[in-house]
């Protein structure tokens, strides 16, 4: 019988453990593990993420503190707000919601982020770490991928891992984590050849393409265990539908489990991100990071 991740019940498990571990962070340093958050600009995509994470904030028991700035903001500006971020002592995770408005630089944001506040783990010193196998602040949607995995699949070893995509928001870093789990990795991408017969050779698909229904019950193995990273928003009878990358109900009889989109990879992102907070309070009060 195929299994459906549940994703939600996991992600309040773990914020519910982050929450136990933050009251007792707070009784040790009698602060609260900060989060600022930066939205620059009006895309109604990212205010929604702001604030899905400024509601898990709060039931994880950290400050979250937000910063709006209007969509015609200079790259100065950002970068001066997050160099006052980066002294702030009540600010320990800095995420600067993505994408930016055209003119503004992502490298130069995301390296202006202090690496023991960058909660998103995208700073060049972070995946210099990740792909080194050293302790660092890992990007939040592969590590909640990674979770799942583990939960489902104690011992990873040898498996062979299909990730699609290569983006350095989830394809790059999946690929990294799924390897330093001794899994055999292959990531495929827009200019792969025969996508579909190397994706059926996975025991673990991990789809991030953003293409929504692109991967459809031929190109999964038997019992494969299938992520969906993907979000996508589609029309269906006139009303927009949240879709993944994989064709669900088609691919669901076939495998041994899958997430579904939504209640799957989107609810362990956030998760993780309170996670990764509550690690960077730690680590700059003195914790080690492993
Ligand atoms: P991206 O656009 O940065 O990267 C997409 C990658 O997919 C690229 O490497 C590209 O080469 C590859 N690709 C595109 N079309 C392809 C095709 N037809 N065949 C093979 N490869 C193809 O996207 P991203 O930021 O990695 O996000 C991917 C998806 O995951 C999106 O739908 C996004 O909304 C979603 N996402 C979800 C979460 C979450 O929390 N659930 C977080 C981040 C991203």
């Amino acid at each position: 019988m195929t299994i459906k991740i549940d994703g939600k019940a996991l992600a309040d498990e773990i914020v519910q453990r982050v929450a136990n571990d933050v009251s007792i962070f707070k009784q040790e340093h009698s602060i609260a593990p900060g989060l600022a958050v930066v939205l620059i600009g009006e895309d109604s995509a990212s205010a929604v993420y702001v604030r899905n994470k400024v509601r898990r904030a709060e039931q994880a028991g950290l400050r979250s503190i937000e910063h709006y700035l209007s969509a015609d903001a200079t790259q100065q500006e950002l970068e001066d707000l997050i160099d006052d971020l980066n002294k702030d002592h009540l600010v320990h995770g800095i995420l600067v919601q993505l994408p930016l408005p055209a003119h503004l630089s992502e490298n130069r944001v995301i390296e202006a982020i202090s690496p023991v506040k960058d909660v998103d783990g995208f700073h060049p010193e972070n995946v210099g770490r990740l792909v080194a196998g050293q302790a660092a602040l890992t990007p939040c949607t592969p590590l909640g991928c990674m979770i799942m995995l583990k939960r489902l699949l104690p011992d990873l070893s040898g498996k062979h891992a299909v990730v699609l995509g290569r983006s350095n928001i989830v394809g790059k870093p999946m690929a990294n984590l799924l390897l330093q789990a001794n899994c055999t990795v292959t990531v495929v991408h827009s200019r792969t050849q025969n996508i579909e017969s190397l994706c059926r050779t996975a025991d673990i698909l991990v789809a991030a393409v953003g293409q929504p229904l692109l991967v459809k019950e031929s190109w999964v193995k038997p019992q494969a265990v299938v992520i969906d990273v993907g979000i996508n928003s589609v029309l269906v009878e006139g009303k927009r539908k949240l879709v993944g990358d994989v064709d669900y109900n088609t691919v669901f009889s076939k495998v041994s489990a899958i997430t579904p989109v939504p209640g799957g990879v989107g609810p362990m992102t956030i998760a993780c991100l309170m996670q990764n907070t509550l690690k960077a309070a730690q680590f700059q009060l003195g914790m080690s990071l492993a």
